[in-house]
Parts: C-alpha cells; structure tokens; sequence
C-alpha cells in the first residue's frame, strides 16, 4: 500500500497542484494530509477546496487530515503568538474563506492514527502547543508519545527523518530520499511543506510512505513559484512570503 503525505500547503495553489500531478503520477491509495492547507498563500479557499475533495474520497481514511495551526488561527483559534506577517496573514486568510470551510477547519481533529501511522501537525507530545520538532530531546521525546511504528509530522517545513531503536535506544538521522524501513526500529519523519519550503530547495516536498516495499520516499516537485509569488504581491500580502517562495527558506 502507498500512503501520499502532504503538509503545510498553505494556499499555494500551484505547489498543490503541482503535488497532486506527480503524486497521481506516481500512484497511490491513500493520501493524508498533516495541516496548514491555509495561511501565508494566495489561494486558501481554493486549496481547502482541492485537499478537501481529494481527502473526502479517499474510502477507508476517510477524510485524513489533522489540524494545524494556521487552519485553528483562520477558524476562530487564536493567532497572538503569530508573527507579525503570519498574524497579517492569517487575518487576510479569514476574510477570503466561506463559512463552510471554516466551519471544515475548525472541526479537523488534532491527531489520527492510520495503520503504523501516526499523524499530527506539530509534536507528538503536546499536540496543541504548536511545538517544533527539532533537536535530539524532541526527537526522544516524541517517540516515547506515541505507540505506531512510524510518526509523521509538519510545521517547520524542513524535511528530515530520524529512527530509533524499540528500546529506545539508538538515535539515528537518516540522510537521503530514499528511507528503507527495518522492523526493528521505529520513525519519526518531517513530510516538508508544499506551499512554502524553508530548507534551501524552493521545489514543493511531499513523502510517499510505502508499506509493501517498507520505505518512506522523500519527493521534491518543481511548480511555477513565479506565479504563486506573484498573486501574494498582487493581494497585498507581505512582500516578504512572497520572496521567501522563490528561496525556499
Ligand atoms: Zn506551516
């Protein structure tokens, strides 16, 4: 079976279009999707509306998608610890959605377990507080907070995989895009962001968990970034998400 995984999309409609090609390209059966569909981008409402869809029909998952933290700000949850062209953002990104798709957002759950899977926006040990996952001790911590075999995991929008012994002994990052998985270690992986990468490489990232042949595959996707930049300068968004697209950081 070969799971799509998808995050921080953040109304880049191009990205996700570009995503869901090569992603369909590639074949699948399932795909999930870890949050921020909203925030930052041009393209909220239609974006909401695309993942919405593609996770509606997906039969056994039903509707796979967790929450994250500028879907809570754009559907009635706060947005004071925001920066101030994420907070601008966020508030622009409320006037663009309908009150359906807010009602949508505000009802997506926090976490989701799927199979070996685990699904959830920011950390694995507290959910809500919007943590970012970066060092060793978060590493840790977040393998003794969950019970699956694999974690998978947004927010920062820098990729990266890490596995650890069932003992919890045995820290290893993992380089590379190819991830052969071994039974006798667990994974905590970092899918990347869609909409807006921040490690150096501008080109959409997604991963493609496959449980047949045991491996996580990490996918970079080249999209028209000219154009998603161009219509955040063009809705008057701060010209800084707009230039951040063209470096990916
Ligand atoms: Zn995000």
């Amino acid at each position: 079976m070969r799971i799509v995984v998808v995050s921080d999309i953040h109304g880049n409609l191009e990205a996700l279009d570009a995503v869901l090609s090569d992603a369909a390209r590639n074949g699948y059966d399932h795909l999930v999707c870890l949050g921020d569909v909203v925030g930052y981008g041009a393209d909220p409402q239609a974006c909401a509306d695309k993942i919405r869809e593609v996770v509606s029909k997906d039969e056994p998952g039903r509707g796979m998608i967790v929450r994250g933290n500028h879907d809570d700000a754009a559907s009635g949850g706060g947005d004071e610890y925001f920066n101030p062209n994420a907070r601008m953002a966020v508030r622009w990104t409320r006037e663009q959605l309908d009150a359906e798709t807010i009602d949508w957002l505000a009802q997506l759950p926090m976490t989701l377990v799927f199979q070996e899977l685990f699904l959830v926006h920011s950390s694995p040990y507290r959910p809500r507080d919007w943590d970012y996952v970066t060092t060793r001790e978060d590493a840790l911590m977040a393998f003794k907070s969950f019970g699956q075999q694999i974690a998978l995991i947004g927010h920062s929008h820098v990729p990266f995989h890490v596995s650890i012994g069932r003992d919890l002994a045995g820290l290893e990052l993992h380089a590379g895009e190819h991830l052969a998985l071994d039974d006798s270690r667990r994974y905590l992986s970092n899918v990347g962001s869609v909409g807006q990468p921040r490690d150096g490489d501008p080109r959409a990232s997604y991963v493609i968990v496959d449980s047949g042949i045991r491996c996580i595959e990490r996918i970079r996707v080249a999209y028209p970034i000219d154009t998603a930049a161009g219509k955040i300068r063009e809705a008057g968004l701060p010209e800084f998400l707009a230039d951040r697209l063209l470096k990916g950081r």
